[in-house]
């Protein structure tokens, strides 16, 4: 041992980053041989020693774990220990699922869904999770987890969790290419620079996605388009992102059909086109404008289910008003309802 005198010590990055985390939250964080993890409802959570982790915990993971915890739970739990849960109730199991679904949700648009896998004996249920794990269906910790997702939005979650979350996908960046094989950093994922993950396919570029259009000033992604901003530009032989599709023709209106159903709520018709006296009986007032309805979403003028054998098509196309006429396949209206409907992302 150096008997010289040693006035800084070093820190794992990742430590700081989420220590910080917690104290941005009010949360502080003492290591003890005596619990795994445990909150004490008072601001204190306690997590084990590294000497007691496994080879895949990390300290985190397991800061991280503990605010997807409170985030479930609801605000006022910050006031109840180990937030107001018990892992010795089954009942409560649920909001442990929930906490894996947020967690999952909150990490994956980073690329750190694997790298903050939860650890505990209820891997199986983490490691059985959609590729979005908030996705409506039968698990009653979806809805739960759902809620706590849009807490997580809010102040003073957001911010802290985008900071720490960012920071954390940073390093990653800066160590993936040396990270062994069997290094937690190895299955992080990189992003692409407008801020989705990168494609798993390395011959996928920008200029082949549907998402992306040619217009005066160049090629511009539409997919990654702030709201009331134009849509930033991409190059044509730029590596993809995950939200990379075929670009789209009128053959693919076979198996969508999402404009003609709940990608849109009617279609408006105006008062010279031809449409309202060639099909009297498929026009309606509604509000003041004439339109075709959609009952449960669809159109009236649509037939079949998207199936091959049944594809979607409109049965009056030759004479399909003047509006539907003009929509472009592959246009800004297109993918927007195909978004809608949930073809798209
Ligand atoms: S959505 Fe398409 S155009 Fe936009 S960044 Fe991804 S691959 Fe490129
Ligand atoms: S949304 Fe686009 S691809 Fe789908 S049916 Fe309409 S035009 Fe065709």
């Amino acid at each position: 041992m150096s008997r010289r005198p040693i006035v800084h010590h070093y820190q794992d990055p990742v430590d700081l980053i989420w220590l910080r985390a917690a104290a941005d939250l009010g949360l502080e964080v003492q290591r003890s041989a005596e619990a795994y993890a445990s909150y004490d409802g008072k601001g204190t959570l306690t997590i084990s020693d590294a000497a007691d982790f496994d080879a895949d915990d990390c300290l985190a993971q397991m800061i991280f774990h503990e605010i997807c915890h409170w985030l479930v739970a609801g605000i006022r739990a910050r006031d109840q220990p180990d937030w107001g849960i018990s892992n010795t109730n089954k009942s409560d199991l649920i909001y442990e699922y929930a906490c894996h679904r947020l967690q999952a949700a909150l990490s994956g648009p980073f690329g750190l869904r694997a790298f903050m896998a939860v650890t505990t004996d209820w891997r199986p249920y983490w490691d059985a999770l959609p590729e979005n794990p908030l996705k409506d269906g039968d698990d009653p910790a979806i809805a739960i987890a759902q809620t706590a997702f849009q807490l997580a939005q809010a102040p003073p979650f957001e911010s802290v969790l985008t900071r720490s979350l960012s920071a954390t996908a940073v390093i990653a960046d800066a160590v993936r290419g040396v990270a062994q094989p069997n290094s937690l950093w190895s299955v992080t994922r990189s992003r692409h620079r407008l801020g989705s993950l990168m494609s798993s396919s390395e011959a996928l570029r920008c200029g082949s996605c549907a998402w992306a259009v040619s217009g005066k000033s160049g090629l511009r992604c539409r997919q990654h388009k702030p709201p009331g901003k134009i849509a930033p530009s991409v190059c044509s032989d730029e590596q993809a992102c995950e939200r990379w599709e075929r670009k789209l023709v009128s053959e693919d209106c076979a198996d969508c059909g999402a404009c003609c159903r709940q990608g849109f709520d009617l279609v408006a018709v105006s008062a010279r086109d031809p449409f309202r006296k060639l099909h009297p009986e498929l026009v309606q007032l509604h509000n003041g404008e004439h339109i075709v309805p959609r009952p449960g979403g669809i159109c009236v003028a649509l037939e079949g289910d998207g199936a091959a054998a049944t594809p979607y098509r409109c049965r009056h196309y030759a004479t399909r008003p003047k509006n539907c006429e003009d929509f472009e396949v592959a246009g800004d209206a297109c993918l927007l309802a195909r978004r809608r409907v949930g073809l798209s992302r």
